[in-house]
């Protein structure tokens, strides 16, 4: 049944490419390949302190398949961003920059998006992407504890400069009122995942935290993520974002 739905729904709409919008597929091998195809060290303006990398500027298929993404609830466009964030996971590890799975296991940590905005979307976009990552590092336990929230009151940054970005989110990204570094209470039993993070973060050496982001713009809300998880004891290793605007 699933299936004949699926046939249906292909035959009304087009396959578009997400990242270039050729017809035909919903994701081509040039995009994959550009998009797949480097990691690279950014510095924001806001600096958070921890090292920062992309998989390449906010352009071409990365800026497509994020705004197909967000605007336009092309889930399907998780899967190669996701591939592509754990094609740079493993290119990291390949250049020291992170430690390998043997020595430390991965938590990739969802950057908070505003709730309106993810409720709009049907789910937490960057989540899904960080999902999508875990699925493509098979052979590894990938953590994906979205232990951060956006308080109300953050605007859609749109349009703002770095100062009124800083000033957006500044004292409004909180740690998860589920969460707690302390003893599990019964709720955390109940939820697994965010269980295992809090009692992982006590041992903070033996996990490799990055961040994870769709876009790095001016760095206001993954200097204000990381300071926030610093705080509760979370020692994070770096940020990783689809693509960042120069
Ligand atoms: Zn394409």
């Amino acid at each position: 049944m699933k299936a004949t739905v699926r046939t249906l729904f292909d035959l009304a709409l087009p396959r578009e490419c997400g990242g270039c919008g050729a017809v035909g597929t919903l994701w081509c091998s040039r995009c994959e390949d550009t998009v797949c195809s480097a990691v690279e060290r950014v510095s924001p303006r806001v600096d958070p302190g921890v090292p920062c990398w992309a998989l390449g500027p906010y352009s071409g298929p990365r800026r497509s398949a994020v705004l197909e993404l967000k605007e336009r609830n092309r889930h399907d466009v998780a899967v190669p961003l996701g591939r592509a964030l754990a094609h740079a996971v493993q290119k990291l590890r390949l250049l020291g920059e992170i430690d390998p799975p043997e020595l430390s296991s991965l938590v990739l940590v969802p950057a908070p998006t505003r709730a309106r905005a993810a409720r709009g979307r049907g789910g937490d976009h960057v989540e899904r992407c960080a999902r999508a990552a875990a699925a493509e590092l098979r052979h590894e336990v990938v953590r994906i504890p979205s232990v951060l929230r956006m308080r109300r009151g953050v605007r859609d940054s749109v349009g703002l400069s770095a100062s009124e970005r800083q000033a957006n989110v500044s004292g409004r990204i909180e740690m998860a009122r589920s969460y707690s570094p302390g003893s599990p209470g019964r709720r955390y039993r109940r939820r697994t995942e965010i269980g295992d993070i809090a009692a992982r973060v006590r041992i903070p050496r033996e996990r490799t935290v990055l961040l994870v982001d769709d876009v790095l713009t001016t760095g206001a809300t993954a200097t204000e993520s990381v300071s926030v998880l610093k705080n509760s004891g979370v020692r994070v290793d770096g940020v990783l974002v689809v693509a960042a605007v120069r």
